[in-house]
């Protein structure tokens, strides 16, 4: 039958063998109870592998499909499994990796109102879920971007126009070339300090005295400063990655408001526990951010590459990030006619429409289902540090408030803690990885998966009598 087929159109011809491997790979592993961790790869045994595999007239699918499934898949770590507990976990439910096969299989881009108009209007659906979640005002709106570092990004540019116009406004055209800063706190996450390098604006720097920004310290060093008005926005963090603190948001944004600075507050681990009554209160003053990120490919079960960024007020970004050109006029109407364009609230273009994914799965599962899944990670998480308080070689480094939980083993060193967690992945029980605090290394576990047991952990725990100090 291949042989009827034009050579160009060979590629684009449907075959049903082709289509019947890939799904029957597909529903093998959407069917696990728990995806394998598997272990890093090396790379001349890769290289090795795929050394030849590009040809002129291409391999059988079964051959190339195989030497995925048996080389190139082991040497990815499952983010998605129950034992991943290094970084921030990925726990993507099945609906939402179900449709997201959709999104592939229809080439589904969200660009424009014009182009992806339901698409369009179901991304928005959830992300008027989340807005009314944190409190925003109905007229907010946004954006799904890849990360939560492209969705810092575009709200930082954001705010730095904003703040810069005033300036314009106030001094004149000179004052366009002032520099601007951004106030952070020290524990600001990694992509906020690279944005701030791309817009080319100073950090001021505030050191809070115990990990978790205040109203107060921002207001004391706003109070010192010889430049206030320099000062354009304040980024504040819905818990850090490191440890899961949620930062002073109702105070932080007290003096935001009395200094005209653009507030964003930085969700994108912890931004889910809005979804959780027994921590919602921590999120207090959120209502009032400028700009908000949540990254459901974190904690609210979305397959990667997902991160929700709201702003108050839409306008402002638009006008920030529409990209103009000749040929993009058509997707523009004055007329007054409803027009949402994604691509204007953000700095891309061209995108995938990769909110679908979430909207699929919460319209399935509803959103009960979600609360339950995130209180399992905080229940959990409060159950490991009960234990960690338990056992006598082991102490809390601080108590945790979400989903992260970090703890000394007393007596270890960073290679002990390397050694404990190579054992834990070469026997599969756990990807973990240690982190810094205070200058120290530290045990550190992060939470997402709904799978995730209390015996898994233990098992772990258990672990570190016969590893380390030998
Ligand atoms: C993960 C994270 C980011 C970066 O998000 P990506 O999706 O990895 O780009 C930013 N801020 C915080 C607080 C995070 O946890």
């Amino acid at each position: 039958m291949a042989a009827t087929v034009p050579a160009h159109l060979r590629m684009h011809h449907f075959d049903p063998s082709q289509t019947q491997l890939i799904l029957n790979y597909v529903t093998e592993r959407l069917s696990m109870d728990e995806t394998p961790l598997d272990f890093p790869g090396d790379k001349s045994v890769i290289d090795s592998i795929l050394s030849g595999l590009l040809t002129d007239h291409g391999l059988p699918t079964a051959q190339v499909l195989d030497l995925y499934e048996e080389h190139l898949s082991k040497t990815v770590l499952s983010a998605d499994s129950p034992r991943f507990w290094a970084f921030i976990p990925n726990a993507p439910t099945k609906a939402s990796l179900l449709f997201d096969m959709i999104v592939s299989a229809a080439s589904l881009q969200g660009i424009s109102w014009l182009e992806a108009s339901g698409a369009v209007a179901a991304e928005n659906q959830v992300l008027r879920w989340i807005s009314d979640a944190a409190g925003l005002p109905a007229s907010s709106g946004g954006v799904f971007v890849s990360g939560g570092s492209a969705a810092n990004l575009s709200a930082l540019i954001v705010a730095r126009d904003v703040g810069r116009r005033r300036l314009v406004e106030k001094y004149g055209e000179q004052a366009r070339y002032r520099r601007l800063r951004i106030a952070v706190s020290e524990q600001v996450h990694s992509s906020i300090k690279n944005t701030l390098s791309i817009l080319d604006v100073d950090p001021l720097i505030v050191r809070p005295a115990d990990h978790r920004l205040l109203g107060s310290d921002l207001a004391a060093v706003m109070a010192a400063d010889a430049d206030p008005e320099s000062v354009v926005a304040v980024v504040a963090t819905s818990g850090t990655t490191n440890a899961g603190i949620v930062d002073d948001l109702a105070g932080i944004s007290d003096v935001a408001q009395q200094y005209g600075l653009w507030f964003h507050v930085d969700g994108a681990y912890g931004g889910a526990g809005l979804f959780a009554p027994s921590v919602r209160g921590l999120y207090a003053g959120i209502e009032n951010a400028d700009s908000f990120i949540v990254d459901p490919h974190k904690w609210l079960f979305a397959p990667f590459d997902c991160a929700a960024l709201i702003y108050r007020d839409p306008a402002l970004a638009k006008s920030v990030h529409t990209q103009k050109a000749g040929y993009l006029d058509a997707l523009h109407h004055d007329d007054g006619s409803y027009e949402w364009n994604p691509t204007d609230y953000a700095y891309h273009l061209t995108r995938r429409a990769r909110g679908l994914p979430l909207w699929f799965s919460l319209a399935v599962n509803g959103s009960g289902a979600y609360t339950a899944a995130i209180e399992h990670g905080i229940t959990l998480t409060r159950q490991v540090a009960d234990e960690l308080n338990r056992r006598p070689d082991i102490e809390l480094v601080r108590e945790p408030t979400l989903s992260v939980v970090l703890f000394r083993r007393t007596g270890w060193t960073a290679a002990d803690y390397d050694r404990w967690a190579h054992d834990l992945l070469t026997r599969q029980v756990a990807f973990v990885t240690s982190t810094t605090w205070e200058g120290e290394v530290v045990g550190r576990f992060a939470f997402a998966h709904p799978a995730t047991t209390f015996e898994m952990v233990l098992e772990a725990l258990d672990a570190m009598d016969h590893n380390g100090d030998e």
